[in-house]
């Protein structure tokens, strides 16, 4: 059994397919082009896919979207909006599952079946990279939501006095810890810092104001967590993304905020860890739709 596996992002197109144990077996990308991204996407699958059988197609994409519909909008897609893509690919090879949904469940996913959360009933996989994402596995199954975004933890409040955030709301985590709202904190600050591995590179070099941005940022997600951690009484929380990959000047805040605030007896247990894939878990997660859809896929 093979499966398609289809990770949309705002750079770059991702496709691979993945065997049934979740090994990626051959994979290609391409550049997003934000105006009009069908036909350089629709000439990798077909040189990907050729002319081996596939049993199912998973897609993880950013959001916004219908689900399970599958209408997208990526936000840094301006060319798709309410665009069928899950109906386009259910036609381009029919027959076969076909199944998407938004790209932080695709990791948690990911993480459940095959990485940091293997074997936990209860967990939370989050992303902290432009955005903060994330989904949700509870009772050793993924929660969906009415909308299909359980899960967005991205919109907890961090701080009520914090700034406006995209969503119209105030103190968001998102807000304040998203790679970009980090970087642009610590420019504000004086900071040479362009993006979040520059950000990462000064803190290791012992830069003040960079380590007081990641600080900022990761005592933000990991008090977040704690509360969320009481909410859904999980026992693992994956944090992935880009600026999970800032080291100690990041990580290590998150988890002093992280147990400062979860101090519930029944939260003991409870731990915030690293992505246990690579740069793989968003392709894997995708293929898990389907080929693990009794844990992760609950729609038609
Ligand atoms: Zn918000």
């Amino acid at each position: 059994v093979s499966v398609l596996a289809i990770d949309i992002g705002g750079t770059k197109m991702a496709a691979a397919i993945v065997d049934a144990d979740g090994t990626v077996v051959r994979r290609d990308r391409t550049p997003t082009v934000p105006a009009d991204p069908w036909p350089a996407f629709a000439e990798m699958l077909d040189v990907l896919v050729d002319s081996e059988p596939i049993e199912g197609v998973g897609i993880g994409c950013g959001g916004p979207m219908t689900w399970p519909a599958g209408e997208v909008s990526p936000l840094n897609i301006p060319g798709w909006r309410d665009f069928p893509l899950r109906a386009r690919l259910a036609e381009r090879y029919p027959g076969v599952p076909v199944r998407l949904h938004n790209d932080a469940i695709a990791f948690a996913a990911a993480e459940h079946w095959k990485g940091a959360g293997q074997g936990v009933n209860d967990m939370i996989g989050m992303v902290v990279s432009t955005g903060v994402g994330g989904g949700l596995v509870l009772g050793g199954h993924i929660v969906d939501g009415a909308s299909g975004n359980a899960g967005h933890i991205g919109h907890v409040v961090a701080d009520p006095d914090g700034p406006v955030c995209v969503c119209g709301g105030r103190g968001c985590l998102e807000a304040i810890a998203r790679g970009p709202a980090t970087v642009a904190w610590a420019r504000e600050r004086g900071s040479t810092a362009v993006d979040g591995p520059s950000l990462a590179g000064l803190a290791a070099a012992g830069d003040e104001v960079a380590r007081a941005a990641l600080a900022r940022s990761g005592r933000a997600v990991g008090g977040v967590v704690g509360s969320v951690a009481a909410l859904l009484d999980v026992r693992i929380v994956v944090v992935g993304g880009g600026l999970s990959q800032s080291g100690p000047a990041f990580w290590e805040p998150l988890q002093e905020a992280f147990g400062a605030q979860a101090r519930l007896p029944y939260l003991a247990g409870a731990r915030v860890v690293p992505p246990g894939l690579g740069g793989d878990a968003a392709l894997v997660g995708a293929a898990a739709l389907v080929l693990a859809g009794d844990r992760y896929w609950s729609a038609d």
